[in-house]
C-alpha cells in the first residue's frame, strides 16, 4: 500500500486534486493484490479527508462531539468499498457476540429503511443501526465519508432538524466539499475498473455486506452486491464521473 501523503487541494486546486486522487485510486485497483484492495481504496480516501479538512479554513468552532448524533438519524450514502471496509472491520476488530447482535440491528434496520425515499427516510427519524447506547458511533475509526462529511456548527440546529421543525441545517461546506471532492474521483475510477460504484443506503448494503462472506471477492469479481441497496444518482450527477475520467485522460 502506498503510503505517500494524500493529495492536498489547497496545493493542487480542485481538478489537480480530482486528478490525482483518481490516479491513486486506479493504482490501488491496478497494483494492490485483490485482499488489499478494499483496504488500500478507503485508507487513501480517508486519509486525503482527514489531511485536507486539517487544512480547511474553519470560520468558527464546529459543535460536533462525542455523544450528540442527531445528523445519525439522517441517510447515510456510501460506495461500494466504503461498506465492505466496515464489514470487514466489524469481522476483525468486534468480538463475535457484540458483533451478532449489531449484526442483527443492522439487518432489522435494513429491512425497514430500505427502498424509502429522503422524504420517509427523515421522516422516520430511526437513528444509525451502528450508534453505541452511549450516543457514540461505535464504528467511529471505520465510519463512511458522508459520516465524516457531516459537521455543523450548531447542535441545536441540527436537533431541530431531526424533530421537523427546522427544514434544512446549514453544515459546515468544507468536509461536505472535500468528501465528494473524494468520492467522486474513487467513483469514478471503480466505473473505470469495471467494478459496481453507486451509492448505497448504508444499513441496507451493510446487511448485504455482513451477510456473505463472499461479499467483498464478489464485488471484486466485479458482480454489483449491493444492487439492492442502491439509492438514486440525486446526490450528484453520474456525467460528472465522464468530467473526472476526461481531467485524467487529458493530463
Ligand atoms: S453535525 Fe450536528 S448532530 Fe452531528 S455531531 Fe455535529 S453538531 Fe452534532
Ligand atoms: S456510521 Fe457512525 S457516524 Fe455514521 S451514522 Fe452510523 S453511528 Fe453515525
Amino acid at each position: 500500500m502506498s503510503e505517500a501523503p494524500p493529495p492536498l487541494v489547497d496545493r493542487l486546486g480542485l481538478q489537480g486534486f480530482a486528478i490525482e486522487m483518481t490516479r491513486r485510486f486506479r493504482a490501488a485497483l491496478a497494483d494492490e493484490p485483490p485482499a488489499g484492495r478494499v483496504r488500500a481504496l478507503t485508507h487513501l480516501a480517508n486519509a486525503a479527508f482527514r489531511e485536507n479538512l486539517d487544512r480547511a479554513p474553519r470560520p468558527q468552532p464546529v459543535a460536533c462531539a462525542k455523544g450528540c448524533a442527531w445528523c445519525c438519524a439522517t441517510r447515510v450514502a456510501a460506495t461500494p468499498p466504503e461498506v465492505l471496509s466496515l464489514a470487514r472491520h466489524l469481522r476483525e476488530r468486534v468480538d463475535p457476540a457484540p458483533r451478532a447482535a449489531l449484526a442483527a440491528r443492522v439487518v432489522e434496520a435494513g429491512a425497514g429503511l430500505a427502498g424509502l425515499d429522503d422524504a420517509a427516510r427523515a421522516a422516520s427519524r430511526r437513528f444509525c443501526a451502528l450508534l453505541g447506547v452511549d450516543s457514540a458511533c461505535s464504528v467511529y475509526a471505520a465510519r463512511p465519508l458522508a459520516c465524516r462529511g457531516v459537521m455543523a456548527f450548531d447542535a441545536s440546529a441540527c436537533k431541530a432538524n431531526h424533530e421537523g421543525s427546522l427544514p434544512e441545517v446549514t453544515y459546515y461546506g468544507a468536509p461536505l466539499q472535500i468528501r465528494m471532492a473524494i468520492q467522486l474521483p474513487l467513483m469514478a475510477a471503480l466505473r473505470r475498473g469495471s467494478l459496481a460504484w453507486r451509492l448505497a443506503d448504508l444499513p441496507v448494503a451493510l446487511a448485504v455486506a455482513l451477510a456473505r462472506d463472499d461479499a467483498e471477492a464478489a464485488w471484486l469479481a466485479g458482480e454489483d452486491v449491493f444492487a439492492a441497496a442502491a439509492l438514486p444518482d440525486t446526490r450528484f450527477d453520474p456525467r460528472q464521473l465522464d468530467s473526472v475520467d476526461a481531467l485524467v485522460d487529458r493530463a
